[in-house]
């Protein structure tokens, strides 16, 4: 090849910015040349479904990306489009990992392409430079008075946050929806720890599990905040992570692995079944009334850590006296917030979330419970929207308003 050629090469690579991968990242992006082009996934894809073809897909991220490198950059409004569900990669009959393509394409794009990162998405990792946490927080004032109305409404008490310290068993984690939204997810954590006696505290100017920050693409600033996380509870001797949010568990669990942390991260739900018992668990969540209740799975916890945390859900709420469990065709459906979509693309987010409430509505439920802020805030808004009758809980909420609360 002469000087001629190799100029003209080099200058088409500049000019398409071509993406260079890690070793690693080529093992990764290589999985997806698996694809049988069988269309199965189609069938699964929540995205595939709503946006009526618009959206190619799983089988079409796939298709594109592996004929022409340059296509790359031309499918990246797609990688944004995708909710990391993991509908498509449970379906499939060669197992292509999609959400794990997808996440590396996010990060590529935003290394070499920040002009292709959408607008809506920097400013949430703006949010988490300035604040730590994903959403702006609200004031100290505001949010004593919003949490002090909140508990008295729902009959649970108001309690300290324990700090970490040498000696603690547990860092609980509550993650930014817990701490900037849905207030009383965190509380209810702190309350049933306390009713179980767990010996845990918050470690001190947490933010953030990285989560919305790699799915933005900045894997740097992800890596580097969990690095940092996982270091600093260890040099308190703290080897346990809890939290009560689906997504903060899957990220802190891969990152604390990729890591190689030496860190024990787990689902709440995973930690009272295994350390506390169905039995114990039952005997204190005896309050309340009789109700029929159905489970919403978040893909994160279902998909993501593993559905054996479903099954230990589903085994407490059925241990619950005066709880009628109801199984939901249609349970472990996408609620249409996941993989930044819902800031993303709303529009597209809602349809999703139209599919979850024609689910709820059909499981005669009278409250469904959803192991996830994120979810529940979802769904509850389409609930309110729609003017369902049915109640949504976050599932922490739900277990600690029967410890504690005579009124539910
Ligand atoms: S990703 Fe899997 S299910 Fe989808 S078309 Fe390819 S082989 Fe088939
Ligand atoms: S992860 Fe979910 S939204 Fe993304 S391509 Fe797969 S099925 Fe579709």
């Amino acid at each position: 090849m002469g000087k001629k050629e190799i100029d003209h090469i080099s200058r088409i690579l500049a000019e398409e910015k071509i993406v260079v991968f890690s070793p690693y990242e080529d093992e990764i992006y290589s999985e997806i040349e698996k694809c049988q082009n069988c269309s199965l996934c189609l069938a699964f894809c929540p995205v595939f479904e709503v946006t009526d073809k618009f959206y190619p897909g799983p089988r079409g991220i796939a298709d594109e990306l592996s004929r022409d490198v340059r296509e790359f950059w031309r499918a990246s409004n797609i990688v944004y489009m995708c909710t990391l569900c993991g509908q498509c990669q449970e379906k499939c009959p060669v197992n292509a990992p999609i959400p794990e393509v997808v996440v590396l394409l996010r990060s590529k794009i935003f290394v070499q392409r920040p002009d292709l990162v959408p607008e809506e998405l920097k400013t949430l990792l703006e949010n988490v430079s300035k604040y730590g946490y994903i959403f702006e927080p609200m004031s100290n004032e505001e949010r004593g008075e919003s949490l002090k109305g909140r508990l008295e409404m729902i009959g649970l008490p108001l309690t300290k946050d324990p700090p970490l310290e040498k000696g603690s068993k547990i860092a609980y984690f509550p993650g930014c929806q817990a701490e900037t939204r849905l207030l009383d997810v965190k509380e209810a954590g702190k309350l049933v720890l306390e009713a179980f006696n767990v010996n845990y505290g918050i470690p001190e100017g947490w933010k953030c599990c990285g989560l919305p920050i790699r799915l933005i693409g900045d894997s740097a600033m992800a890596d580097e905040l969990q690095r940092g996380f996982f270091e600093k509870i260890k040099e308190l001797g703290v080897r346990e992570v809890v939290t009560t949010c689906a997504g903060c568990a899957s990220e802190l669990r891969a990152a604390a692995k990729h890591l190689g942390s030496g860190i024990h991260v787990r689902h709440l739900i995973e930690f009272l079944f295994e350390e506390v018992g169905v039995d114990v668990i039952s005997r204190k969540a005896c309050n309340g009334g009789n109700v029929k209740v159905a489970l919403h799975e978040p893909c994160h916890l279902g998909r993501h850590v593993g559905r054996y945390v479903v099954a230990y859900a589903e085994r407490i709420l059925k241990a619950l006296p005066n709880v009628n469990y109801a199984g939901m065709k249609g349970a472990d459906e996408c609620c249409g917030a996941g993989g930044l979509l819902k800031f993303h693309d709303p529009t597209v987010s809602a349809a999703i979330r139209s599919r979850k409430l024609d689910v709820i509505s059909k499981s005669g439920a009278g409250l469904v419970v959803a192991p996830c802020p994120l979810c529940t805030v979802n769904i509850s808004e389409g609930v309110a929207r729609r003017k369902l009758s049915v109640g949504i809980d976050d599932f922490t909420v739900f277990l600690a308003k029967r410890i504690y609360s005579k009124e539910v």
